[in-house]
């Protein structure tokens, strides 16, 4: 019924006000409630060997349940955290509760496996980055290999020297970078120079075009090789169909994540899935998806 709520939900509150001045308005100042009042979940993507199914890592994503809205997307208030500077509060606070996590499964004794934290730039450019992770490593006696750092490209335009050195300091304790949405940004190839990443993920936009035109399926074909050649890990995002997943395997593709194998899901959902190991694409008939 969040829905039903949702439809005249600002007018409510202020029925003169613009409904998307208000909401930035409140937005901001319930995001720093919500942080007190621990109403930002995490929930974890999936990301699965392209050849098992076998679960090699996840994406932590952040929800945000409001009070009065429900749910609220973080394409919505991650911009705003942006752009007033909080994001760096959500950044330490998704980091401490990734760690707190893979703490608390470990000692439910479950293979775990590394996870992936997206950082905003805004966080690079604070000097207290390395430390705040290195403490959090340190205070759930976590290997600094667990947590990998997604970054958007556009973010290394702005910041370059910046997030750079603060990079090189992060590779070199041992936290695995990821050069996140590839291909939406500017310059992309350039930025490949700069810093040896880990993992080139590979935006959904071109993985969701890949089975309608060719031209999709040509440059994500060769950005596998030019990420393969640079010694990068490629992972799909937003792998939804089949084909998408048949063609990403042709073309030797490391790693999928996508609605087609699982939705961002809780935690609790998550631990029964590393209890199995690996996972088949949903909803489907054949058993021996990974035999052929
Ligand atoms: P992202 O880092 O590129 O995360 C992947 C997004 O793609 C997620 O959206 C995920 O739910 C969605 N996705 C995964 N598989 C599929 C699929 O098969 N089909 C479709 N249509 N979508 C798929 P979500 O969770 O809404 O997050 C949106 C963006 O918000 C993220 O994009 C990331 O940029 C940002 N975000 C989320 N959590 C955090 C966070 O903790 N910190 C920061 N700084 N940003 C975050
Ligand atoms: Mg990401
Ligand atoms: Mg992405
Ligand atoms: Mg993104």
């Amino acid at each position: 019924h969040a829905k039903q709520k949702g439809k005249n939900r600002f007018q409510v509150y202020h029925p003169s006000m613009d409904i998307e001045s208000y909401k930035l308005f409140t937005l901001e100042q319930d995001m720093r409630k919500a942080l007190v009042n621990d109403e930002f979940i995490l929930e974890y993507q999936p990301r699965v060997d392209t050849k098992t199914g076998k679960i090699l890592s996840a994406e932590a994503l952040l929800r945000w349940s409001h009070p009065e809205w429900g749910r609220v997307s973080p394409l919505e208030f991650i911009p705003v955290a942006e752009e007033s500077g909080f994001i760096i509060n959500i950044g330490e606070y998704v980091i401490r509760k990734v760690c707190r996590q893979l703490f608390d499964w470990k000692e439910k004794g479950l293979s775990i496996v590394p996870i992936s934290v997206n950082i905003s730039p805004l966080s690079f450019l604070k000097n207290s980055l390395v430390s705040m992770i290195k403490e959090a490593l340190d205070e759930y006696h976590l290997e600094a290999e667990l947590i990998e750092i997604e970054l958007t490209e556009s973010s290394l335009i702005n910041y370059s020297e910046n997030v750079i050195s603060v990079l090189k300091e992060l590779g070199s304790m041992g936290v695995k970078i990821a050069l996140d949405d590839f291909g939406t940004g500017y310059s992309s190839i350039t930025q490949l120079k700069n810093y040896k990443f880990d993992v080139l993920k590979i935006d959904k936009t071109f993985i969701q075009a890949m089975d309608k035109t060719a031209e999709d399926a040509i440059i994500t074909a060769n950005l596998i090789q030019l990420a393969h050649g640079l010694n990068m890990k490629v992972v799909a995002e937003g792998v939804e169909t089949f084909e998408q997943f048949y063609s990403l395997r042709k073309n030797e593709c490391d790693q999928i994540q996508g609605y087609l194998f699982s939705k961002p899901i809780p935690p609790s959902s998550f631990e029964q899935k590393l209890l199995i190991g690996s996972l088949k694409p949903q909803n489907i008939k054949e058993d021996n998806v990974f035999k052929g």
